[in-house]
């Protein structure tokens, strides 16, 4: 497959390099000491509390902006044998199969845009990431916990659960959606250094969804009639339905489709169930009666399945400590549907732009300063988003269920199939195009052009928060884009 962004020949790199250590080795934490890496710094170890064997079932979508990415930090080749693209995305109700929408995704339509999203499998992102990283020599160490974090004057210790120790001037705290670290700093664990003041704005009723990805094989698929449509390896098929939306992809490869379901859960949860653990399928009591018999048929000849329970919560308000020791990112950072890990390599680029142009330890406060005046509004808006988009499958059948396919059909339908009017495609797509576009080198550049002069300074008082005007105009009328949506789910 080719790309027509070729990969920058060579990146900036710091004139003064820090010792950062990242807890948890997931995608946030591997992409993060991969782009440290190339900033110049030390990464001095990932710690990672699982053996690192567990293999994930579910394909991910490489945004435009996020391949760029991926592309800059020179991992063409790995692209290449792993990622492809898909030709039509098919969009179709849950409950009835019907048809809401379709969108040939190919270079006459948006093909500035489109050419670069590209599917790849959760676990072949993780491998690539993981394999620079053995690479360069980077510790990676598994079976260890982070238990807990020290911050000093000279700079921020790990203690770990093999009684080690990991000093830093940084640590990069990627230890995803129940994140210790960001809990462990809310007011009443004052030992540990504050990391962020959370949100005390708890959602009403706690929203619990289930995230649940399986594989099956092709040739499985191909030997039964009424599911051989889903081998098209052109084919990105989703359904939305109540209470649950589902999309699935033929792997690179073309061994297996790959699916990933969110079930909104109202079920009992233990505490295993937050954790993604292989299971059979039958173990979440999916209520079959809201699938149409096309997934019904799918689901059947489902053996095991990896998922978890998430619940939802907040945006971190800071993603910086106080000190400036402790930086948030990826699903500590800001809580995503599955299938979504741009905003944790957008994370990890950030950190690449910013301390790319390091050129003084003093400059530590402010750098990461400007990670959280860039980071958190921005990802508070996708976040947003992406909630608001979801509340679209908690609608019941009937009216509701109609009127909201209605308003999808007509977002995707300008002008009909053959002669889709990309003009007023755009306009009505705006919000979702600028983020699937949304490069974080480019965000980094554009606030130095702004803000650059205050970053020469010496470090001192950092006012953070107090400047948040480059991802906030980004933003700006961004739930407007919900306009588009009834009155009922925005
Ligand atoms: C095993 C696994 C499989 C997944 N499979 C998929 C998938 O197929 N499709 C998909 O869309 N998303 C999947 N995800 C989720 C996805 O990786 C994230 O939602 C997103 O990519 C952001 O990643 P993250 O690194 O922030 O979080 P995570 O991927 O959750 O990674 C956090 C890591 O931190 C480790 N950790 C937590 N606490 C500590 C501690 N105290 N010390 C050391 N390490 C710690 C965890 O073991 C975990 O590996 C999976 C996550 C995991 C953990």
């Amino acid at each position: 497959m080719a790309y027509h962004i070729s990969p920058a020949p060579e990146l900036p790199r710091a004139t003064c390099a820090l010792k950062f250590a990242i807890a948890g080795g997931g995608i946030a934490g591997l992409a993060a000491a991969c782009a440290l890496k190339l900033a110049g710094h030390d990464v001095v170890g990932v710690v990672e509390r699982s053996d690192g064997t567990f293999q994930s079932r579910g394909g991910i979508q490489s945004t435009p902006g996020m391949t760029r990415t991926l592309l800059r930090w020179g991992f063409a080749p790995e692209l290449q044998q792993h990622a492809h693209k898909c030709g039509v995305l098919v969009f179709r109700n849950g409950l009835s199969d019907d048809l809401i929408g379709r969108l040939k995704i190919d270079q006459d339509f948006l093909g500035d845009i489109l050419t670069e999203f590209l599917f790849i499998q959760h676990q072949d992102l993780h491998n690539i990431l993981r394999a620079r990283l053995d690479a360069e020599g980077v510790p990676l160490l598994y079976n260890t916990s982070v238990d807990d974090v020290t911050i000093s004057a000279e700079g921020a210790t790990l203690a770990l659960s093999t009684g080690q120790t990991l000093d830093a001037d940084i640590v990069i705290a990627a230890d995803g959606w129940n994140s210790a670290l960001r809990e462990r700093v809310v007011p009443d664990a004052p030992a540990l250094q504050v990391v962020t003041e959370e949100q005390v704005t708890a959602p009403a009723s706690p929203e619990h969804v289930l995230h649940l990805m399986f594989t099956v094989p092709t040739e499985k698929l191909a030997e039964d009639a009424e599911l051989r449509f889903l081998t098209n390896r052109a084919l990105w098929p989703m359904w939305m339905g109540q209470g649950f939306a589902i999309n699935m992809n033929i792997t690179t490869d073309g061994t297996a489709l790959t699916a990933t379901l969110t079930y909104d859960w109202d079920g009992e949860i233990l505490a295993e169930d937050e954790e993604y653990v292989e299971r059979p399928l039958a173990y979440f009591q999916l209520d079959l009666e809201k699938f149409c018999p096309t997934l019904c048929r799918l689901l059947s000849i489902v053996d095991t399945v990896s998922a978890r329970v998430v619940t939802n919560r907040p945006v971190a308000e800071d993603v910086v400590c106080a000190d400036s020791r402790i930086v948030l990112a990826g699903d500590a950072a800001h809580p995503l549907l599955p299938a979504r890990p741009s905003l944790a390599i957008e994370d990890a680029e950030t950190l690449r732009a910013i301390f790319a142009r390091m050129t003084k330890p003093a400059e530590r406060p402010r750098f990461l300063n400007a990670y959280e005046e860039l980071r958190q509004p921005y990802c508070e808006g996708v976040v947003a988003y992406d909630r608001a988009f979801h509340q679209l499958v908690r609608t019941e059948p009937g009216a509701s269920m109609d009127e909201r396919d209605e308003m999808l059909r007509a977002s995707m339908a300008h002008g009909g199939w053959e002669h889709i009017d990309e003009a007023a495609f755009r306009a009505g797509w705006e919000t979702e195009l600028r983020m699937y576009t949304f490069d974080a080198m480019e965000h980094v550049d554009s606030h130095w052009t702004h803000w650059g002069r205050y970053m020469k300074g010496e470090a001192g008082v950092v006012k953070r928060g107090k400047r948040r005007g480059a991802s906030q105009q980004f933003f700006s009328g961004f739930t407007k884009s919900f306009t588009r949506l009834p009155p009922t789910y925005s």
